[in-house]
């Protein structure tokens, strides 16, 4: 299977030089775009509209699935974890968030993640490999079609955090071009305005993502106001330091559409990073650095074995969240969703324990 075309992660463009270099119309380019990511269909078997011996003829050559579902996981709030499997069997994890309003994806970007950061469960797998732009696709569509049924409308559309396992900005490139595939109004139609990708600091790529014409939303990562302790919790720190950061950030800002804000992350680790002190430091910085369009979401950190952080106490985040907010920064708690099934913000990694409640697919 790994050697046949995956098409899931073709453009239409893409597809158009495909079905040209096989001999056959151009309008079958359409057709399958259609089926992939209109009807969401991941088998060329269901896309009866084919003729038979032109879905043959594709089976022997490419694929439209990539990815299996190996057990997904269902919180008590609601949220899905779905653990997958490569085709050279690498773990992929993606999250679904029911939210009123509006659902949520978060899908990752790597299996695995090189970083360190020292808070997060991912980072004890080590970088297995990047995503392709086909695998970052099918994400998505599988957990459409899990939660809503195959081929059927959201119900009120969705959203997409690249906040799953791995760095996004590592894998550049497959990333844009698979949010360019989802954005295409023929297929997915999950517009650039309706996505959020997530960064722990690759510095050059911030600049990059700034100037891209159809851009996505930016959160960054931060989790420590000094060198010194940022340094500890995340080891980019050392390759791009705060101020490298806070310069690109400042520079981002100038790409910001009118209404547009940007977010800085910042996971609150009980007694390491949660102090009125590093509150009062965070506003000094972003004062510094006239980031004014931005917002800080708190992530309250979830513990989970074998880190050894503890959870920030709640009097405290919230002390936290004061001293911000007297600063006159935008500061949000957000909310921590399926803690119960290794589901939540550091705690993906491919957690696959028999006393989780699993449904069967
Ligand atoms: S927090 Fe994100 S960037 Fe850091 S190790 Fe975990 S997955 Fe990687």
């Amino acid at each position: 299977m790994s050697e046949k075309l995956h098409l899931t992660g073709f453009s239409m463009n893409d597809l158009t030089a495909f079905v040209a270099s096989i001999g056959e119309p151009k309008y079958r380019a359409k057709q399958i775009f259609k089926g992939l990511h209109a009807r969401r269909l991941l088998a060329f078997d269901e896309m009866t509209d084919l003729p038979k011996a032109f879905r043959e003829k594709l089976n022997e050559i490419a694929t439209a699935s990539c990815l299996t579902v190996e057990s997904r996981y269902v919180s008590v709030d609601g949220t899905r974890r779905f653990l997958m499997k490569t085709h050279d069997n690498l773990p992929v994890e993606t999250v679904f968030i029911p939210t009123s309003g509006r659902d949520t994806i978060c899908f990752s970007s790597q299996s695995g993640c090189p970083l360190k950061c020292d808070f997060c469960l991912t980072a004890k797998l080590g970088l297995l490999r990047n995503l392709t732009a086909g695998e970052i696709v099918e994400q998505i569509i599988i957990v459409l079609n899990d939660v809503y049924g195959v081929g059927k409308e959201t119900p009120h559309g969705t959203n997409l955090v690249g906040m799953g396992a791995g760095e996004p900005f590592l894998n550049f490139e497959n990333l844009i071009k698979a949010l360019g595939i989802m954005s295409d109004a023929e297929g997915l139609f999950i517009v650039p305005n309706r996505v959020t990708v997530s960064t722990a600091g690759i510095v050059p790529k911030i600049y990059e993502f700034a100037k891209l014409e159809a851009r996505p939303h930016l959160a960054i990562s931060l989790s420590a106001p000094t060198n010194e302790l940022r340094d500890r919790l995340m080891p980019i720190n050392k390759r791009w330091n705060i101020e490298e950061l806070f310069a690109a950030a400042q520079e981002f800002q100038k790409s910001l559409r009118r209404g547009e804000r940007f977010t800085f992350e910042y996971v609150l680790l009980g007694a390491v990073n949660d102090s009125d002190e590093h509150a009062r430091e965070l506003a000094r910085l972003l004062e510094k650095y006239d980031l004014r369009k931005v917002k800080i979401n708190l992530i309250a950190h979830n513990s989970a074995e074998p880190l050894e952080y503890q959870p920030p106490r709640p009097e405290q985040i919230q002390r936290f969240k004061d001293v911000l907010e007297s600063k006159g920064v935008a500061a949000y708690l957000r909310t921590p969703r399926g803690r119960d099934i290794y589901a939540a913000c550091g705690q993906l990694a491919a957690k696959s324990e028999p006393n989780l409640v699993q449904i069967a697919r």
